[in-house]
């Protein structure tokens, strides 16, 4: 893979002249083609004849992808306030503050994604009396592996619905840290609690 200095310049086609034009590296505020964002200051190949943006080098890749990912819209589930009161109190068990709470959901979300077994039975936790209640508080997920994740459990939890899926989550979380108190996730947990203070 050659490497492109600010400056290097390399044959490109131009969608603009829709010709082949000479193209010199140089740092811009590159818009996104749907309008929704902006990389900045990224490398890219600008034609010589127009000053457009012919060409983006394949080092500036990592950058871009960064930048939509950070793009996406977090998950946001609406849920009954007790299930954010078993968040908060779960945390507060495992030694962090509140502002650790989604970071503990999506923790279980990915272990779970991740082992068949404890995705399975999922679901049951939604038949539970502590499933019900009224939708009145709100639980944002953010992230680059929370889309796929949930996907995930989904098909392996046969939970259609995300807000059902966060549910039986919470209360997978209930079950491990609340109830039983020391099961070995709940070690786990302990340990990245403490690690990040
Ligand atoms: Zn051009």
């Amino acid at each position: 893979m050659k490497i492109f200095k600010v400056g290097d310049s390399q044959k490109a086609i131009c969608e603009h002249c829709r010709s082949l034009e000479n193209a010199t590296f140089k740092l811009r505020d590159v818009p996104f083609s749907d309008g929704s964002g902006l990389v900045k200051n990224v490398l890219v190949g600008v034609c010589d004849k127009c000053d457009q943006v012919s060409t983006l080098p394949h080092q500036s890749m990592p950058v871009v992808k960064k930048r939509l990912e950070a793009q996406r819209k977090p998950i946001e589930s609406r849920l009954p306030a007790h299930m954010v009161d078993i968040l908060n109190l779960a945390t507060m068990e495992l030694g962090g503050s509140t502002d650790f709470v989604p970071n503990l959901v999506k923790y279980y979300i990915h272990a779970m994604a991740t082992d068949e077994k404890s995705a399975k039975n999922i679901a049951q936790f939604l038949n539970s009396d502590l499933a019900k209640g009224k939708a009145e508080k709100r639980l944002s997920l953010k992230g680059r592996q929370i889309h796929s994740d949930i996907e995930t459990l989904k098909l392996m939890s046969n939970i259609t619905n995300t807000t059902d899926l966060i549910k039986s989550v919470i209360l997978r979380i209930n079950d491990d840290v609340l109830l039983k108190k020391e099961p070995e996730s709940t070690r786990q947990l302990k340990n990245i609690m403490a690690s990040i203070g």
